[in-house]
């Protein structure tokens, strides 16, 4: 079975994070390791790290992944781009100091270039934050986009082409986000398409490649390349994805993690709904 959990906030201390965590029943949680708006940060202190090592140890909570700031893009060129680079190995160094193994990245956006130059610039980038990070065991979990924009990463294909240009490094993931891969145009509503989809993944990935899933419903339909989160069974996605995914085997101890709108019916109805589809 996946391991379900909600993106949470660390206002007040990474500690506080747990036990919003535990409070929720999450089995996993996801946060931004700082303001995921601003670029500067300070480096989080020995006693920041070991009260959050300490809840974490105490609670229920099997997993924490952390989320990149959205100011990083390393499609970007000139002084966006070296910022970019640093911020990602400091996010990365972060992850570390924490004990936490996976670190979700949106690939880029690209700006002033083209969309396979930017992909290009991606691999280069991530090329070089791999080797100054070697030694740490954070693997970088590159998350499939809506295609919202100039964003990259809406296709599969552009994430085997970052990969591919990598060498396939251990330390690469993928994050599969249900309302970003349906709003890019992957169809997911029913059996015959989630093995389709399955099989895609295990012919250019492997299982093995995938960290996490993001459990998001779409406000918007196939196809529109629009990234709107919605509470799960409201959107156009409805929930027979989240009960196929967490009913295959295949999933067994990966994190499902909602990053559904924290107004109207909230984290806890949201997680509700998939205990109740998981059956437990
Ligand atoms: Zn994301
Ligand atoms: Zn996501």
């Amino acid at each position: 079975m996946g391991l379900i959990g909600t993106h949470i906030s660390i206002a007040g201390g990474f500690d506080k994070a747990i036990y919003r965590g535990e409070q929720l029943q999450c089995e996993v949680i996801q946060f931004f390791s700082k303001n995921q708006l601003q670029w500067r940060s300070s480096p989080p202190t020995v006693g920041q790290i070991s009260s959050f090592m300490k809840a974490w140890s105490e609670s229920s909570i099997f997993e924490v992944l952390v989320h990149a700031s959205y100011l990083i893009n390393l499609a970007a060129s000139g002084p966006l781009n070296v910022k970019s680079i640093r911020a990602l190995i400091d996010e990365i160094y972060r992850c570390q100091t924490l004990g936490i193994s996976t670190l979700v990245l949106h690939p880029g956006s690209h700006t002033d270039c083209t969309l396979d130059e930017g992909l290009q610039r991606v691999a280069v980038n991530l090329a070089r934050v791999l080797e100054q990070t070697e030694g740490t065991d954070v693997m970088i979990a590159l998350e499939t986009m809506a295609g919202q924009g100039n964003s990259l990463g809406f296709r599969l294909e552009h994430l085997g082409y970052i990969m591919s240009f990598l060498d396939w490094d251990d330390r690469l993931k993928i994050c599969l986000d249900t309302a970003h891969l349906f709003a890019a145009g992957y169809e997911l509503r029913t059996k015959e398409s989630y093995d389709r989809f399955m099989k895609l993944l295990d012919r250019d990935f492997g299982y093995y490649r995938i960290a996490c899933w993001h459990f998001n419903d779409s406000k918007r339909e196939k196809g529109s390349r629009v990234d709107r989160h919605e509470n799960l069974g409201e959107g156009q996605i409805g929930l027979g994805i989240f009960e196929m995914i967490l009913s295959d085997d295949t999933w067994n101890h990966i994190p499902c993690v909602l990053e559904t709108p924290k107004t109207g019916p909230g984290d806890a109805a949201n997680l509700a709904i998939l205990r109740k589809l998981r059956g437990s």
